[in-house]
């Protein structure tokens, strides 16, 4: 990701968390993956959204992949969303093939990252979404 220093975003909306994402795909290049870190409703899947119209990719196929770890979006570049709320062993998101996402072509975006740390690369970066109130999130894009 051609991220040359951290970046703070505060959004007001789903609508405007989804612009922000939108954004952010300008910077993405093949084999990045981007760490999605914060609570339940924090925003990560709307920010999936974002990510998948700025490559190409209708934003309302995009749902969380919550019962089968991943789900694959063709656009500019292939997107590979991750949900790993529950997972229930490393063995087990090794076995859907996690590595070949994460070390393949496309773009990874890993909501609950820190269920499958063992297997995320140092050159990740984090997203951590902070719920400031009903409608305002914060962004930090950070290297990890
Ligand atoms: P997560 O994937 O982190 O659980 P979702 O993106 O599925 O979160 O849901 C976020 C929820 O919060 C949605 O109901 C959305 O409408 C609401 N929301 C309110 N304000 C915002 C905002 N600024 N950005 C993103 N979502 C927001
Ligand atoms: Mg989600």
């Amino acid at each position: 990701m051609k991220l040359n220093e951290p970046i703070t975003k505060t959004t007001n909306s789903d609508l405007e968390t989804i612009e922000f994402g939108k954004e952010i795909a300008a910077y993405l290049e093949p084999g990045d993956i981007l760490c999605l870190d914060g609570d339940l409703g924090a925003g990560k899947t709307h920010f999936v959204k974002g990510i998948a119209a700025g490559l190409n990719i209708d934003p309302t196929k995009v749902n969380s992949p919550t019962f089968t770890l991943v789900h694959e979006y063709r656009g500019n570049l292939p997107v590979y969303h991750f949900d790993a709320y529950r997972i229930k062993s490393i063995a087990e998101a090794l076995q859907i093939g996690t590595e070949d996402y994460l070390y393949g072509e496309g773009i990874s975006l890993i909501e609950w990252p820190s269920n499958i740390k063992e297997l995320i690369p140092e050159s990740a970066v984090n997203v951590k979404i902070d719920k400031i109130d009903a409608n305002k999130r914060t962004f930090h894009i950070t290297k990890m």
